[in-house]
Protein backbone atom coordinates (compact mmCIF):
# COMPACT_ATOMS: atom_id res chain seq x y z
CA UNK A 1 0.00 0.00 0.00
CA UNK A 2 1.34 3.59 -0.38
CA UNK A 3 1.04 5.65 2.74
CA UNK A 4 0.90 9.69 2.77
CA UNK A 5 2.82 10.81 6.28
CA UNK A 6 2.18 14.22 7.54
CA UNK A 7 5.57 16.69 6.90
CA UNK A 8 5.72 17.02 10.66
CA UNK A 9 6.96 13.38 10.91
CA UNK A 10 11.19 13.61 10.73
CA UNK A 11 12.98 11.77 7.83
CA UNK A 12 14.44 9.57 11.40
CA UNK A 13 11.04 8.48 12.41
CA UNK A 14 10.00 7.61 8.83
CA UNK A 15 13.01 5.89 8.38
CA UNK A 16 12.16 3.93 11.12
CA UNK A 17 8.42 2.92 9.99
CA UNK A 18 10.05 2.01 6.93
CA UNK A 19 12.42 -0.21 8.08
CA UNK A 20 9.26 -1.79 9.92
CA UNK A 21 7.15 -2.02 7.26
CA UNK A 22 9.24 -2.89 5.02
CA UNK A 23 8.75 0.09 2.74
CA UNK A 24 10.34 2.29 0.12
CA UNK A 25 10.51 6.15 1.64
CA UNK A 26 10.26 8.82 -1.05
CA UNK A 27 10.28 12.36 0.86
CA UNK A 28 7.85 14.87 -1.21
CA UNK A 29 8.06 18.72 -0.18
CA UNK A 30 4.77 18.27 1.76
CA UNK A 31 4.33 14.84 3.05
CA UNK A 32 6.48 11.45 2.74
CA UNK A 33 5.56 8.92 1.20
CA UNK A 34 6.49 5.43 1.96
CA UNK A 35 5.53 2.54 -0.49
CA UNK A 36 4.99 -1.05 1.24
CA UNK A 37 4.66 -4.19 -0.38
CA UNK A 38 0.62 -4.67 -1.67
CA UNK A 39 -0.16 -7.32 0.90
CA UNK A 40 -0.25 -5.20 3.30
CA UNK A 41 -4.02 -3.89 3.69
CA UNK A 42 -4.92 -1.77 6.49
CA UNK A 43 -2.45 1.18 8.38
CA UNK A 44 -0.91 0.00 11.27
CA UNK A 45 -3.55 1.47 14.34
CA UNK A 46 -0.04 3.13 16.07
CA UNK A 47 0.60 5.05 12.56
CA UNK A 48 -3.02 6.49 12.16
CA UNK A 49 -2.58 9.82 13.86
CA UNK A 50 0.57 10.65 11.35
CA UNK A 51 -1.07 9.36 8.39
CA UNK A 52 -2.83 12.10 5.65
CA UNK A 53 -3.69 10.22 3.01
CA UNK A 54 -3.50 5.80 2.19
CA UNK A 55 -4.13 3.62 -0.96
CA UNK A 56 -4.47 0.05 -1.20
CA UNK A 57 -3.57 -2.07 -4.41
CA UNK A 58 -4.47 -5.48 -5.69
CA UNK A 59 -1.16 -6.34 -6.47
CA UNK A 60 2.17 -4.68 -7.03
CA UNK A 61 1.23 -1.94 -9.62
CA UNK A 62 0.78 0.96 -6.69
CA UNK A 63 2.92 3.84 -7.51
CA UNK A 64 2.24 3.32 -11.50
CA UNK A 65 -1.58 2.59 -10.38
CA UNK A 66 -4.48 4.70 -11.70
CA UNK A 67 -6.19 4.00 -8.50
CA UNK A 68 -3.33 6.08 -7.20
CA UNK A 69 -3.80 8.86 -9.32
CA UNK A 70 -5.64 9.32 -12.72
CA UNK A 71 -3.96 11.52 -14.63
CA UNK A 72 -1.18 11.07 -16.55
CA UNK A 73 2.14 12.11 -15.28
CA UNK A 74 3.48 15.39 -16.93
CA UNK A 75 6.88 14.80 -18.00
CA UNK A 76 9.03 17.75 -18.80
CA UNK A 77 12.08 16.91 -21.11
CA UNK A 78 14.21 20.33 -20.96
CA UNK A 79 10.25 22.33 -21.30
CA UNK A 80 9.22 19.76 -24.00
CA UNK A 81 6.62 18.13 -22.19
CA UNK A 82 3.93 15.35 -22.19
CA UNK A 83 1.42 13.94 -20.08
CA UNK A 84 -0.42 15.93 -17.72
CA UNK A 85 -2.50 18.25 -19.47
CA UNK A 86 -0.63 18.97 -22.45
CA UNK A 87 -2.06 16.65 -24.78
CA UNK A 88 1.29 16.21 -27.50
CA UNK A 89 2.19 13.23 -28.91
CA UNK A 90 6.10 13.33 -28.96
CA UNK A 91 8.10 12.09 -32.07
CA UNK A 92 11.37 10.49 -31.39
CA UNK A 93 12.94 9.86 -34.73
CA UNK A 94 16.41 8.93 -35.73
CA UNK A 95 18.31 6.23 -36.63
CA UNK A 96 18.58 2.99 -35.04
CA UNK A 97 22.46 3.41 -34.65
CA UNK A 98 25.32 6.77 -34.70
CA UNK A 99 27.00 5.63 -37.59
CA UNK A 100 29.17 8.50 -38.18
CA UNK A 101 29.28 12.13 -37.75
CA UNK A 102 27.69 12.25 -41.10
CA UNK A 103 24.95 10.62 -40.49
CA UNK A 104 23.90 11.87 -36.96
CA UNK A 105 23.96 15.15 -38.68
CA UNK A 106 21.99 14.12 -41.13
CA UNK A 107 19.81 12.79 -38.72
CA UNK A 108 19.70 15.70 -36.50
CA UNK A 109 18.92 18.09 -39.53
CA UNK A 110 15.97 16.38 -40.47
CA UNK A 111 14.36 16.78 -36.98
CA UNK A 112 14.71 20.89 -36.86
CA UNK A 113 13.44 20.48 -41.06
CA UNK A 114 10.49 18.61 -39.29
CA UNK A 115 10.11 20.44 -36.18
CA UNK A 116 10.62 17.62 -34.29
CA UNK A 117 11.96 18.44 -30.72
CA UNK A 118 13.88 14.79 -29.93
CA UNK A 119 16.46 12.88 -31.52
CA UNK A 120 17.31 8.91 -31.26
CA UNK A 121 20.27 6.81 -31.84
CA UNK A 122 22.09 3.94 -30.06
CA UNK A 123 25.65 3.89 -29.03
CA UNK A 124 25.64 0.48 -27.06
CA UNK A 125 23.51 -1.61 -28.78
CA UNK A 126 21.72 -4.59 -27.58
CA UNK A 127 22.36 -6.92 -30.82
CA UNK A 128 21.35 -10.42 -30.55
CA UNK A 129 24.84 -11.96 -32.20
CA UNK A 130 28.35 -10.65 -31.31
CA UNK A 131 29.30 -10.44 -34.83
CA UNK A 132 26.70 -7.91 -35.58
CA UNK A 133 27.91 -4.09 -35.38
CA UNK A 134 27.43 -3.05 -31.38
CA UNK A 135 27.56 0.32 -31.60
CA UNK A 136 29.87 3.51 -31.62
CA UNK A 137 30.02 3.77 -27.64
CA UNK A 138 30.72 6.78 -26.52
CA UNK A 139 32.39 8.26 -29.33
CA UNK A 140 28.59 7.92 -30.38
CA UNK A 141 27.40 9.74 -27.40
CA UNK A 142 29.88 12.27 -28.20
CA UNK A 143 28.26 13.19 -31.35
CA UNK A 144 24.81 13.06 -29.96
CA UNK A 145 25.70 15.34 -27.34
CA UNK A 146 27.34 17.59 -30.17
CA UNK A 147 23.82 17.53 -32.43
CA UNK A 148 22.45 18.70 -28.66
CA UNK A 149 24.63 21.46 -28.89
CA UNK A 150 24.57 22.62 -32.29
CA UNK A 151 20.83 21.88 -32.98
CA UNK A 152 18.84 22.64 -29.99
CA UNK A 153 17.66 18.84 -29.53
CA UNK A 154 16.88 16.22 -26.68
CA UNK A 155 18.21 13.08 -27.36
CA UNK A 156 17.43 9.92 -25.97
CA UNK A 157 19.79 6.42 -25.96
CA UNK A 158 19.79 3.19 -24.97
CA UNK A 159 21.27 1.91 -21.92
CA UNK A 160 22.79 -1.91 -22.72
CA UNK A 161 23.82 -3.09 -19.51
CA UNK A 162 25.34 -1.28 -16.19
CA UNK A 163 29.17 -0.84 -17.07
CA UNK A 164 27.77 1.95 -19.09
CA UNK A 165 24.65 3.17 -17.24
CA UNK A 166 26.52 6.29 -15.88
CA UNK A 167 27.79 7.84 -18.60
CA UNK A 168 24.27 7.35 -20.61
CA UNK A 169 22.54 9.06 -17.54
CA UNK A 170 25.12 12.07 -18.18
CA UNK A 171 24.80 12.19 -21.71
CA UNK A 172 21.05 11.60 -22.39
CA UNK A 173 18.23 13.80 -22.07
CA UNK A 174 15.97 10.83 -21.85
CA UNK A 175 17.30 7.42 -20.83
CA UNK A 176 16.10 4.27 -22.54
CA UNK A 177 16.03 1.25 -21.54
CA UNK A 178 15.66 -1.78 -23.93
CA UNK A 179 13.78 -4.63 -24.62
CA UNK A 180 16.43 -6.68 -23.45
CA UNK A 181 17.99 -4.50 -20.77
CA UNK A 182 14.38 -4.15 -18.67
CA UNK A 183 14.95 -6.71 -16.48
CA UNK A 184 17.96 -5.74 -15.30
CA UNK A 185 17.56 -4.41 -11.85
CA UNK A 186 20.90 -2.79 -11.50
CA UNK A 187 20.44 -0.52 -14.30
CA UNK A 188 16.80 0.20 -13.14
CA UNK A 189 17.65 0.83 -10.08
CA UNK A 190 20.63 3.14 -10.75
CA UNK A 191 17.48 4.64 -13.30
CA UNK A 192 15.96 5.39 -9.85
CA UNK A 193 18.26 7.86 -8.73
CA UNK A 194 18.33 9.59 -11.79
CA UNK A 195 15.99 12.37 -11.88
CA UNK A 196 16.12 11.84 -15.72
CA UNK A 197 13.50 11.08 -17.38
CA UNK A 198 13.33 6.98 -18.70
CA UNK A 199 11.88 5.57 -21.40
CA UNK A 200 11.49 2.01 -20.35
CA UNK A 201 10.81 -0.78 -23.27
CA UNK A 202 8.40 -3.67 -22.59
CA UNK A 203 10.79 -6.92 -23.58
CA UNK A 204 9.29 -8.88 -25.76
CA UNK A 205 8.22 -11.95 -23.56
CA UNK A 206 7.16 -9.54 -20.45
CA UNK A 207 3.66 -9.49 -19.16
CA UNK A 208 1.81 -6.28 -18.69
CA UNK A 209 1.88 -6.87 -14.70
CA UNK A 210 6.03 -7.66 -15.22
CA UNK A 211 6.22 -4.05 -17.34
CA UNK A 212 4.78 -1.94 -14.98
CA UNK A 213 6.14 -3.83 -12.04
CA UNK A 214 9.59 -3.10 -13.50
CA UNK A 215 8.87 0.89 -13.92
CA UNK A 216 7.88 0.33 -9.91
CA UNK A 217 11.70 -0.13 -9.63
CA UNK A 218 12.37 3.20 -10.66
CA UNK A 219 9.93 4.60 -9.43
CA UNK A 220 10.10 3.61 -5.62
CA UNK A 221 13.61 4.35 -5.57
CA UNK A 222 12.14 8.48 -6.16
CA UNK A 223 12.11 9.18 -9.73
CA UNK A 224 8.82 9.98 -10.89
CA UNK A 225 9.53 10.36 -14.75
CA UNK A 226 8.93 7.08 -15.88
CA UNK A 227 7.66 6.76 -20.02
CA UNK A 228 6.71 3.05 -21.24
CA UNK A 229 7.01 1.93 -24.83
CA UNK A 230 5.27 -1.17 -26.11
CA UNK A 231 7.29 -1.90 -28.85
CA UNK A 232 6.08 -5.44 -30.22
CA UNK A 233 5.82 -9.08 -28.13
CA UNK A 234 6.61 -12.25 -29.27
CA UNK A 235 3.58 -14.37 -30.68
CA UNK A 236 3.43 -17.37 -32.81
CA UNK A 237 3.43 -15.18 -35.58
CA UNK A 238 6.53 -15.00 -37.86
CA UNK A 239 5.99 -12.84 -40.32
CA UNK A 240 6.65 -9.50 -38.84
CA UNK A 241 9.20 -9.16 -36.57
CA UNK A 242 7.19 -8.81 -33.09
CA UNK A 243 3.21 -7.97 -32.79
CA UNK A 244 2.61 -4.42 -31.74
CA UNK A 245 0.05 -5.16 -28.11
CA UNK A 246 -2.31 -2.25 -29.08
CA UNK A 247 -5.09 -4.05 -26.24
CA UNK A 248 -1.85 -4.43 -23.52
CA UNK A 249 -1.58 -0.46 -24.65
CA UNK A 250 -5.55 0.38 -24.22
CA UNK A 251 -4.57 -1.40 -20.54
CA UNK A 252 -1.59 0.39 -19.56
CA UNK A 253 -3.90 3.81 -20.34
CA UNK A 254 -6.84 2.70 -18.16
CA UNK A 255 -5.04 1.13 -15.34
CA UNK A 256 -1.65 2.79 -15.04
CA UNK A 257 -0.44 6.89 -15.01
CA UNK A 258 2.19 6.87 -16.89
CA UNK A 259 2.95 8.05 -20.31
CA UNK A 260 2.96 5.94 -23.17
CA UNK A 261 4.91 5.64 -26.37
CA UNK A 262 4.86 3.06 -29.46
CA UNK A 263 7.46 1.50 -31.45
CA UNK A 264 5.59 0.34 -34.38
CA UNK A 265 9.31 0.70 -36.40
CA UNK A 266 10.76 -2.29 -33.89
CA UNK A 267 7.26 -4.17 -33.80
CA UNK A 268 6.67 -4.48 -37.10
CA UNK A 269 10.16 -4.92 -38.47
CA UNK A 270 9.71 -3.44 -41.94
CA UNK A 271 9.27 -0.10 -43.22
CA UNK A 272 6.66 -0.86 -45.63
CA UNK A 273 3.79 -1.29 -42.58
CA UNK A 274 5.71 1.61 -40.37
CA UNK A 275 3.63 4.37 -41.55
CA UNK A 276 0.10 2.65 -41.08
CA UNK A 277 1.02 1.55 -37.81
CA UNK A 278 2.01 5.15 -36.91
CA UNK A 279 -1.38 6.47 -37.58
CA UNK A 280 -3.10 4.10 -35.95
CA UNK A 281 -0.64 4.31 -32.99
CA UNK A 282 -1.48 7.94 -33.05
CA UNK A 283 -5.12 7.60 -33.33
CA UNK A 284 -4.95 5.82 -30.04
CA UNK A 285 -4.23 9.44 -28.36
CA UNK A 286 -0.77 8.41 -26.91
CA UNK A 287 2.15 10.48 -25.69
CA UNK A 288 4.74 9.59 -28.41
CA UNK A 289 5.87 7.24 -31.29
CA UNK A 290 9.47 6.47 -32.21
CA UNK A 291 10.05 5.57 -35.90
CA UNK A 292 13.56 4.85 -36.88
CA UNK A 293 14.38 7.13 -40.13
CA UNK A 294 17.67 6.98 -41.41
CA UNK A 295 19.18 8.76 -44.36
CA UNK A 296 20.36 5.71 -46.25
CA UNK A 297 18.50 2.89 -45.10
CA UNK A 298 20.17 0.60 -47.63
CA UNK A 299 23.49 0.99 -45.79
CA UNK A 300 22.15 1.01 -41.91
CA UNK A 301 24.80 -1.12 -39.37
CA UNK A 302 21.34 -2.05 -37.60
CA UNK A 303 17.78 -2.52 -37.99
CA UNK A 304 18.18 -1.80 -42.14
CA UNK A 305 15.20 -3.49 -42.56
CA UNK A 306 12.78 -1.27 -40.76
CA UNK A 307 14.19 2.28 -40.98
CA UNK A 308 11.93 4.91 -42.88
CA UNK A 309 14.01 7.35 -45.44
CA UNK A 310 14.00 10.95 -44.63
CA UNK A 311 11.22 11.00 -48.02
CA UNK A 312 9.02 8.02 -46.23
CA UNK A 313 9.13 10.45 -42.89
CA UNK A 314 8.26 14.11 -44.32
CA UNK A 315 5.35 11.95 -46.00
CA UNK A 316 4.23 9.96 -42.71
CA UNK A 317 4.61 13.24 -40.20
CA UNK A 318 2.52 14.98 -43.08
CA UNK A 319 -0.32 12.54 -42.74
CA UNK A 320 0.42 12.12 -38.76
CA UNK A 321 -0.75 15.68 -37.96
CA UNK A 322 -4.44 15.83 -38.63
CA UNK A 323 -4.65 12.34 -37.40
CA UNK A 324 -3.65 13.71 -33.97
CA UNK A 325 -6.04 16.93 -34.54
CA UNK A 326 -8.85 14.65 -34.53
CA UNK A 327 -8.26 13.11 -31.57
CA UNK A 328 -7.41 16.37 -29.59
CA UNK A 329 -3.60 16.28 -29.65
CA UNK A 330 -0.68 17.60 -31.05
CA UNK A 331 2.41 16.39 -32.84
CA UNK A 332 5.62 18.01 -31.51
C1 LIG B 1 16.20 0.27 -30.44
O1 LIG B 1 15.41 1.15 -30.02
O2 LIG B 1 17.00 0.47 -31.37
C2 LIG B 1 16.12 -1.09 -29.85
C3 LIG B 1 17.14 -1.93 -29.91
O3 LIG B 1 14.92 -1.34 -29.30
P1 LIG B 1 14.40 -2.63 -28.48
O4 LIG B 1 15.08 -2.58 -27.15
O5 LIG B 1 12.92 -2.36 -28.41
O6 LIG B 1 14.71 -3.86 -29.27
MN1 LIG C 1 16.73 -0.39 -33.64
Amino acid sequence: MIIHLKSSVTDAEVQKIAIELDAFHIKKPDFHVLVTPSALKEVPAQYENITEASFVFPNDMQLASADYFSETREIDINGVKIGGTNNNTMVIAGPCSVESEEQITQSAELMVEQGISTLRAGCYKPRTSPYSFQGMGLDGLKLLDKMRTKFGLNIITEVRDTTHVDEIIEYADIIQVGAKAMYDQGILRTCGKSRKPILLKRGFGTTLQEFVQAAEFILSAGNDNVILCERGIRTFETKTRFTLDLCGVAYLKEHTNLPIILDPSHAIGYRYGVPDLARACTAMGIEGLLIEVHPDPSVAKSDAAQQLDHAMFRDLLTTLRPIATAVGRTII
